[in-house]
């Protein structure tokens, strides 16, 4: 199983989608939810604890998560230090990696790193500089000896073109990523939501731009049998080739829980401090008592695209912050990356009938903290 990690809620930047829409929904209802805000900024648990509860797992995965989780440095090498584990993946805005041991660095399977796009639209979301000082730290941490998966993780706001900001970061001459996942800016805060702007946008610029990505991507396959490994694409059409079933993509709730700062347990981290989501603690649970505990309900458990999509998230589906419209007009964006997925597998096929590539090209190490869908 995979367990993220909260070791704080704090973080060391300010960035417009995440601490300036919290401002904005400061007050909000929740919809009714109840919400613990007496959850600690810091883990106020002994970390001999988590140890006991994870080891009773015979195959963990730890994700280091926040906040920023390199704010609390010590506790992720104590963690590596006393918690053995399948896979340490780290979450992270980038900006404290240079403070991470190299003994440490070597040690992280998987590093995903928060950039929207190239500098200019890294820096408008994140702040001013954020870009280059992240990529310094990128250059460092690989003299350092990190040898992992190294993904670029953006967050797609209204007005982001999306085709261009993912081919410049897996092309640009100066740090090329090898892989890229990205998140929608939609259905996490309440205020925000703008029904002719999202689908405007949505419309007009966000579909056509993940359908011209998809192009670009397979011609890339046929000319040169290269896969380029965007996260979306690759799980999506891996899931088409094979028939695979899916079930929720990114793992919570049912096979990946987040242990929340005080020791509580919550099917994801965006959940910490749901109530009604709680499904133990380190002390008394036993994560295999855990597994399978909470899934989508309405209206994905309904959905014909369920067994692709998996529900998208867990935490979208409970709280529907932006009503049944909203819901509904990101899971169109949704149902058209698949289909555009869909009318280009045929394509796909035939690269892999002419040797091109093969199905294992499409393939990905599962709940490495990529939510897939969008
Ligand atoms: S497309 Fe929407 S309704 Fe269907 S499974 Fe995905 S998130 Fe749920
Ligand atoms: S996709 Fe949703 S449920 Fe899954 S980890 Fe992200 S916020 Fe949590």
């Amino acid at each position: 199983m995979n367990f993220y990690i909260t070791t704080t809620t704090k973080c060391n930047l300010e960035c417009s989608y995440c601490y300036g829409k919290s401002c904005l929904d400061f007050g909000s209802d929740f919809k009714g939810l109840k919400i613990d805000y007496s959850v600690p900024t810091r883990m106020s648990y002994d970390i001999h604890d988590l140890a006991r509860f994870i080891r009773k797992d015979p195959s963990p995965t730890i994700i280091f998560y926040g906040g920023e989780p390199l704010i609390e440095v010590e506790k992720v090498e104590e963690i590596i230090d006393n918690i053995p584990a399948e896979r340490y993946i780290i979450q992270t805005n980038g900006l404290l990696l240079d403070k991470l041991k190299p003994k440490y660095v070597k040690r992280l399977n998987t590093l995903l790193v928060s950039l929207d796009g190239d500098e200019t639209v890294t820096d408008r979301n994140r702040g001013e500089n954020v870009y280059r000082r992240v990529i310094e730290n990128l250059k460092l941490i690989e003299g350092r000896g990190f040898k992992g998966e190294l993904i670029a993780r953006m967050t797609v706001t209204v007005g982001s073109e999306i085709d261009k900001q993912v081919m410049w970061l897996l092309t640009n001459r100066d740090f090329a990523f090898k892989s890229v996942h990205w998140q929608l800016d939609a259905l996490f805060w309440q205020n925000d939501f703008d029904k002719e702007i999202f689908g405007d946008w949505s419309e007009r610029v966000y579909m056509p731009g993940v359908r011209r990505l998809i192009e670009t991507w397979i011609e890339r396959i046929e000319a040169a049998g290269e896969v380029l490994r965007i996260y979306p694409l690759i799980a999506i059409m891996y899931s088409l080739l094979t028939d695979e079933k899916c079930k929720l993509r990114c793992g919570s709730g049912w096979n990946t829980f987040n242990i929340q700062t005080d020791g509580n347990i919550t099917p994801c981290p965006v959940m910490s401090g749901m109530l009604d989501f709680y499904l133990g603690n380190i002390w008394d649970s036993n994560p295999l008592d855990i597994s399978d505990s909470t899934f989508v309900g309405e209206p994905c458990s309904e959905c014909e695209v369920q067994h692709v999509c998996g529900g998208r998230c867990l935490f979208a589906n409970v709280t529907k912050l932006w009503g049944d419209e909203g819901f509904r007009m990101v899971c169109e964006t949704v149902m058209d990356l698949i289909n555009s997925l869909r009318k280009v597998e045929w394509r796909v096929r035939s690269a892999m009938r002419e040797g091109k590539v093969e199905v294992g090209d499409f393939n990905y190490g599962r709940f490495n903290s990529c939510e897939i869908i969008p």
